[in-house]
Protein backbone atom coordinates (compact mmCIF):
# COMPACT_ATOMS: atom_id res chain seq x y z
CA UNK A 1 0.00 0.00 0.00
CA UNK A 2 1.34 3.37 -0.85
CA UNK A 3 1.94 5.53 1.95
CA UNK A 4 -0.92 8.24 2.68
CA UNK A 5 -0.53 11.75 1.38
CA UNK A 6 -1.29 14.73 3.19
CA UNK A 7 -2.47 17.92 2.66
CA UNK A 8 -0.95 20.96 4.41
CA UNK A 9 -2.92 24.13 4.86
CA UNK A 10 -1.65 26.65 2.17
CA UNK A 11 1.09 28.79 3.94
CA UNK A 12 0.92 32.49 4.16
CA UNK A 13 4.27 32.03 2.24
CA UNK A 14 3.36 30.85 -0.80
CA UNK A 15 -0.09 33.00 -1.37
CA UNK A 16 -0.81 35.84 0.73
CA UNK A 17 -3.42 35.37 3.67
CA UNK A 18 -6.33 37.40 1.71
CA UNK A 19 -5.94 35.25 -1.24
CA UNK A 20 -5.88 31.43 -2.28
CA UNK A 21 -9.10 29.10 -1.90
CA UNK A 22 -11.93 29.89 0.57
CA UNK A 23 -11.37 26.63 2.42
CA UNK A 24 -10.93 25.66 6.02
CA UNK A 25 -7.40 27.15 6.52
CA UNK A 26 -6.85 27.18 3.02
CA UNK A 27 -6.52 23.17 2.63
CA UNK A 28 -7.79 21.24 -0.10
CA UNK A 29 -11.53 20.81 -1.50
CA UNK A 30 -11.69 17.52 -1.72
CA UNK A 31 -14.97 14.90 -2.37
CA UNK A 32 -16.27 13.07 0.53
CA UNK A 33 -14.87 9.72 -0.57
CA UNK A 34 -10.95 11.47 -0.88
CA UNK A 35 -10.08 8.59 1.88
CA UNK A 36 -10.01 11.38 4.52
CA UNK A 37 -9.02 10.96 8.36
CA UNK A 38 -10.55 14.20 9.20
CA UNK A 39 -13.16 16.35 7.06
CA UNK A 40 -13.70 19.98 7.83
CA UNK A 41 -17.33 20.15 6.30
CA UNK A 42 -20.10 22.45 6.53
CA UNK A 43 -24.02 22.65 7.31
CA UNK A 44 -25.58 26.35 5.91
CA UNK A 45 -28.67 25.66 8.10
CA UNK A 46 -30.56 28.36 10.18
CA UNK A 47 -34.18 27.35 9.67
CA UNK A 48 -34.50 25.69 13.39
CA UNK A 49 -33.10 29.52 14.86
CA UNK A 50 -35.99 30.79 17.71
CA UNK A 51 -34.10 34.37 17.51
CA UNK A 52 -31.85 36.36 15.62
CA UNK A 53 -30.91 34.43 12.24
CA UNK A 54 -27.52 34.31 10.35
CA UNK A 55 -25.95 30.87 10.55
CA UNK A 56 -26.65 29.89 7.31
CA UNK A 57 -24.00 32.43 6.62
CA UNK A 58 -21.40 30.76 9.19
CA UNK A 59 -19.58 28.02 7.41
CA UNK A 60 -18.48 30.68 5.24
CA UNK A 61 -17.29 33.61 7.25
CA UNK A 62 -15.44 31.13 9.71
CA UNK A 63 -13.58 29.49 5.93
CA UNK A 64 -12.65 33.11 4.94
CA UNK A 65 -11.61 33.73 9.23
CA UNK A 66 -10.00 30.71 9.16
CA UNK A 67 -7.19 31.77 7.00
CA UNK A 68 -4.45 33.28 9.72
CA UNK A 69 -4.12 29.62 11.15
CA UNK A 70 -0.68 27.87 10.81
CA UNK A 71 -0.77 24.21 11.48
CA UNK A 72 1.24 23.95 14.72
CA UNK A 73 -0.13 24.68 17.57
CA UNK A 74 2.27 26.52 20.30
CA UNK A 75 0.38 25.86 23.05
CA UNK A 76 -0.28 22.17 22.85
CA UNK A 77 2.34 21.42 20.52
CA UNK A 78 0.27 19.25 18.66
CA UNK A 79 1.00 18.64 14.52
CA UNK A 80 -2.31 17.30 12.99
CA UNK A 81 -0.84 17.54 9.79
CA UNK A 82 2.04 15.60 9.90
CA UNK A 83 0.22 12.28 10.64
CA UNK A 84 -3.47 12.95 9.40
CA UNK A 85 -4.89 13.60 6.06
CA UNK A 86 -6.90 16.45 6.32
CA UNK A 87 -9.29 18.58 4.09
CA UNK A 88 -12.78 20.61 3.58
CA UNK A 89 -15.20 18.57 2.02
CA UNK A 90 -17.63 21.71 1.20
CA UNK A 91 -20.90 22.03 2.50
CA UNK A 92 -23.97 19.96 2.56
CA UNK A 93 -26.99 20.83 0.21
CA UNK A 94 -29.66 21.18 2.78
CA UNK A 95 -33.13 22.23 1.71
CA UNK A 96 -33.42 25.70 3.07
CA UNK A 97 -37.32 25.80 2.48
CA UNK A 98 -37.67 22.67 4.64
CA UNK A 99 -36.50 21.62 7.99
CA UNK A 100 -37.71 17.95 7.95
CA UNK A 101 -36.12 16.82 4.46
CA UNK A 102 -33.08 18.56 5.90
CA UNK A 103 -32.66 16.92 8.82
CA UNK A 104 -33.13 13.96 6.56
CA UNK A 105 -30.32 15.51 4.01
CA UNK A 106 -28.22 16.14 6.68
CA UNK A 107 -28.07 12.52 7.53
CA UNK A 108 -27.75 10.96 4.87
CA UNK A 109 -24.78 12.95 4.38
CA UNK A 110 -22.81 12.58 7.22
CA UNK A 111 -23.94 8.57 6.64
CA UNK A 112 -21.68 8.55 3.53
CA UNK A 113 -18.70 10.37 5.41
CA UNK A 114 -19.25 8.36 8.29
CA UNK A 115 -18.70 5.45 5.47
CA UNK A 116 -15.44 6.90 4.77
CA UNK A 117 -13.85 6.45 8.42
CA UNK A 118 -13.62 10.25 8.44
CA UNK A 119 -14.09 11.60 11.50
CA UNK A 120 -16.60 15.11 10.72
CA UNK A 121 -15.11 18.38 12.18
CA UNK A 122 -18.46 20.54 11.47
CA UNK A 123 -18.99 24.46 10.85
CA UNK A 124 -22.59 24.80 11.90
CA UNK A 125 -24.93 26.39 10.91
CA UNK A 126 -27.64 26.82 13.74
CA UNK A 127 -27.58 23.89 16.44
CA UNK A 128 -30.45 21.61 15.00
CA UNK A 129 -28.18 20.44 12.78
CA UNK A 130 -26.30 18.43 16.01
CA UNK A 131 -29.66 15.73 15.84
CA UNK A 132 -29.09 14.25 12.30
CA UNK A 133 -25.05 14.43 13.27
CA UNK A 134 -25.64 12.00 16.23
CA UNK A 135 -28.23 9.88 14.72
CA UNK A 136 -25.55 9.23 11.48
CA UNK A 137 -22.26 8.69 13.94
CA UNK A 138 -24.82 6.35 16.82
CA UNK A 139 -24.91 3.98 13.56
CA UNK A 140 -21.54 3.92 13.41
CA UNK A 141 -20.26 3.97 17.22
CA UNK A 142 -23.23 3.49 19.49
CA UNK A 143 -24.56 5.76 21.94
CA UNK A 144 -21.87 8.13 22.31
CA UNK A 145 -20.26 10.74 25.19
CA UNK A 146 -20.60 14.20 24.97
CA UNK A 147 -19.22 17.42 25.94
CA UNK A 148 -21.60 20.49 24.94
CA UNK A 149 -20.64 23.91 25.59
CA UNK A 150 -23.96 26.08 25.44
CA UNK A 151 -25.55 28.84 27.71
CA UNK A 152 -28.68 26.95 26.93
CA UNK A 153 -29.08 23.16 27.53
CA UNK A 154 -30.82 22.66 24.38
CA UNK A 155 -33.41 20.25 26.17
CA UNK A 156 -36.99 21.68 24.93
CA UNK A 157 -39.71 19.24 24.49
CA UNK A 158 -41.12 21.57 21.52
CA UNK A 159 -40.31 25.00 20.23
CA UNK A 160 -43.28 26.62 19.40
CA UNK A 161 -45.04 23.26 18.82
CA UNK A 162 -42.29 22.13 16.76
CA UNK A 163 -40.12 18.83 18.02
CA UNK A 164 -36.91 19.69 15.83
CA UNK A 165 -35.84 22.87 16.30
CA UNK A 166 -32.57 24.94 17.70
CA UNK A 167 -33.62 24.40 21.02
CA UNK A 168 -34.27 20.28 21.30
CA UNK A 169 -31.88 18.41 19.72
CA UNK A 170 -30.68 16.81 22.67
CA UNK A 171 -33.97 15.99 24.52
CA UNK A 172 -34.70 14.32 21.11
CA UNK A 173 -31.26 12.44 21.06
CA UNK A 174 -32.35 10.96 24.84
CA UNK A 175 -35.11 9.94 23.91
CA UNK A 176 -33.18 8.10 20.51
CA UNK A 177 -30.72 6.60 23.10
CA UNK A 178 -27.55 8.31 20.62
CA UNK A 179 -26.23 9.57 23.79
CA UNK A 180 -24.51 7.85 26.27
CA UNK A 181 -25.95 9.80 29.05
CA UNK A 182 -23.99 8.95 32.12
CA UNK A 183 -20.90 10.46 29.60
CA UNK A 184 -22.38 13.89 28.95
CA UNK A 185 -21.18 17.16 30.41
CA UNK A 186 -23.05 20.64 29.72
CA UNK A 187 -20.70 23.44 30.41
CA UNK A 188 -21.52 27.05 30.50
CA UNK A 189 -25.50 27.17 31.00
CA UNK A 190 -27.09 30.24 32.08
CA UNK A 191 -29.52 32.91 31.74
CA UNK A 192 -33.33 33.28 32.47
CA UNK A 193 -35.83 30.38 32.12
CA UNK A 194 -39.30 29.12 32.65
CA UNK A 195 -39.13 27.27 35.72
CA UNK A 196 -36.86 26.77 38.52
CA UNK A 197 -35.85 22.75 37.15
CA UNK A 198 -34.80 24.08 33.39
CA UNK A 199 -31.68 22.55 34.15
CA UNK A 200 -32.50 19.68 36.46
CA UNK A 201 -34.40 17.93 33.56
CA UNK A 202 -30.42 17.66 32.27
CA UNK A 203 -29.44 16.14 35.57
CA UNK A 204 -32.08 13.61 36.04
CA UNK A 205 -31.19 12.06 32.59
CA UNK A 206 -27.40 11.37 34.27
CA UNK A 207 -25.66 14.59 32.44
CA UNK A 208 -23.07 16.62 34.61
CA UNK A 209 -24.73 19.96 34.61
CA UNK A 210 -22.03 22.57 34.74
CA UNK A 211 -23.44 26.22 35.09
CA UNK A 212 -21.75 29.15 33.79
CA UNK A 213 -21.60 30.87 37.76
CA UNK A 214 -19.89 27.41 38.68
CA UNK A 215 -16.90 28.56 35.89
CA UNK A 216 -17.03 32.25 36.54
CA UNK A 217 -13.09 32.60 38.07
CA UNK A 218 -11.35 30.30 37.68
CA UNK A 219 -9.47 27.87 35.27
CA UNK A 220 -11.61 24.75 33.97
CA UNK A 221 -8.67 22.54 33.58
CA UNK A 222 -9.43 20.60 37.11
CA UNK A 223 -12.65 20.43 35.64
CA UNK A 224 -12.11 18.66 32.63
CA UNK A 225 -9.32 16.38 34.38
CA UNK A 226 -12.48 14.94 36.32
CA UNK A 227 -14.75 15.07 33.16
CA UNK A 228 -11.69 13.25 31.34
CA UNK A 229 -11.52 10.58 33.32
CA UNK A 230 -15.38 9.84 33.32
CA UNK A 231 -16.02 10.28 29.46
CA UNK A 232 -12.85 7.40 28.57
CA UNK A 233 -12.81 5.31 27.36
CA UNK A 234 -15.35 5.19 24.73
CA UNK A 235 -16.47 7.75 21.96
CA UNK A 236 -16.65 11.26 22.41
CA UNK A 237 -18.82 13.84 20.34
CA UNK A 238 -17.76 18.01 21.31
CA UNK A 239 -20.38 20.34 20.19
CA UNK A 240 -19.56 23.61 20.55
CA UNK A 241 -22.64 26.19 20.87
CA UNK A 242 -20.51 29.58 20.55
CA UNK A 243 -22.65 31.02 22.81
CA UNK A 244 -21.27 29.28 25.46
CA UNK A 245 -18.71 32.14 25.52
CA UNK A 246 -19.58 35.65 26.53
CA UNK A 247 -21.27 37.88 23.83
CA UNK A 248 -18.36 40.58 24.75
CA UNK A 249 -15.97 37.67 22.93
CA UNK A 250 -18.95 36.29 20.45
CA UNK A 251 -21.22 38.40 20.12
CA UNK A 252 -22.31 37.43 16.79
CA UNK A 253 -24.59 34.92 17.31
CA UNK A 254 -28.69 34.35 17.69
CA UNK A 255 -29.66 33.70 20.87
CA UNK A 256 -27.04 35.82 23.38
CA UNK A 257 -26.83 35.44 27.05
CA UNK A 258 -24.75 37.89 29.31
CA UNK A 259 -22.45 36.22 32.14
CA UNK A 260 -20.61 33.46 29.74
CA UNK A 261 -17.06 32.21 29.54
CA UNK A 262 -13.91 33.11 28.63
CA UNK A 263 -12.09 32.69 25.61
CA UNK A 264 -9.24 31.10 27.61
CA UNK A 265 -11.98 28.69 29.19
CA UNK A 266 -13.29 27.76 25.51
CA UNK A 267 -9.53 26.33 24.96
CA UNK A 268 -9.21 24.75 28.24
CA UNK A 269 -12.80 22.47 27.70
CA UNK A 270 -11.24 21.52 23.85
CA UNK A 271 -7.84 21.22 25.01
CA UNK A 272 -8.93 19.09 28.28
CA UNK A 273 -10.45 16.67 26.03
CA UNK A 274 -6.89 15.29 24.55
CA UNK A 275 -6.99 11.62 25.22
CA UNK A 276 -10.53 11.03 24.50
CA UNK A 277 -11.40 9.22 21.77
CA UNK A 278 -13.18 12.16 19.91
CA UNK A 279 -15.49 11.29 17.22
CA UNK A 280 -16.49 14.25 15.83
CA UNK A 281 -17.29 17.98 16.54
CA UNK A 282 -18.94 21.01 15.73
CA UNK A 283 -18.89 24.83 16.21
CA UNK A 284 -22.05 25.70 15.59
CA UNK A 285 -24.63 29.46 16.07
CA UNK A 286 -22.18 31.81 14.31
CA UNK A 287 -24.11 34.46 13.05
CA UNK A 288 -22.22 36.47 10.52
CA UNK A 289 -24.77 39.29 10.02
CA UNK A 290 -24.40 40.20 14.00
CA UNK A 291 -20.46 40.17 13.86
CA UNK A 292 -19.13 43.13 11.94
CA UNK A 293 -16.17 42.82 13.12
CA UNK A 294 -15.58 39.25 12.23
CA UNK A 295 -14.44 38.19 15.64
CA UNK A 296 -16.75 35.33 16.32
CA UNK A 297 -15.81 33.35 13.05
CA UNK A 298 -12.45 33.77 14.08
CA UNK A 299 -13.19 32.57 17.78
CA UNK A 300 -15.29 29.69 16.00
CA UNK A 301 -12.43 28.90 13.37
CA UNK A 302 -9.81 28.54 16.07
CA UNK A 303 -12.29 26.46 18.15
CA UNK A 304 -12.34 23.76 15.75
CA UNK A 305 -8.87 23.88 15.00
CA UNK A 306 -8.20 23.32 19.19
CA UNK A 307 -10.68 20.05 17.99
CA UNK A 308 -8.67 19.18 15.24
CA UNK A 309 -5.17 19.09 17.75
CA UNK A 310 -7.09 17.20 20.00
CA UNK A 311 -8.28 14.09 17.50
CA UNK A 312 -6.37 10.82 18.25
CA UNK A 313 -3.85 10.26 15.80
CA UNK A 314 -2.57 13.54 16.33
CA UNK A 315 1.24 13.44 16.76
CA UNK A 316 2.41 16.21 19.55
CA UNK A 317 6.26 17.43 19.00
MN1 LIG B 1 -27.24 25.41 21.42
MN1 LIG C 1 -27.09 28.35 22.86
Amino acid sequence: MTEKQLFQPLSGNEMPRFGGPATFMRLPACDLDAGLDVAFIGVPFDIGTSNRPGARLAPRQIRDESRMLRPYNMATRAAPFDSLRIADVGDVAINTFNLAKSIGIIEEHYDRLLGTGAIPLTMGGDHTIVLPILRALHRRHGPVGLVHVDAHADVNDEMFGERIAHGTPFRRAVEEGLLDCSRVVQIGLRGTGYAADDFDWSRNQGFQVVQAEDCWHRSLAPLMQDVARRLGPGPVYISFDIDGLDPAYAPGTGTVEIGGLTVPQGLEIIRGCHGLEVVGGDLVEVSPPYDPTGNTALLGANLLYEMLCVLPGVQRR
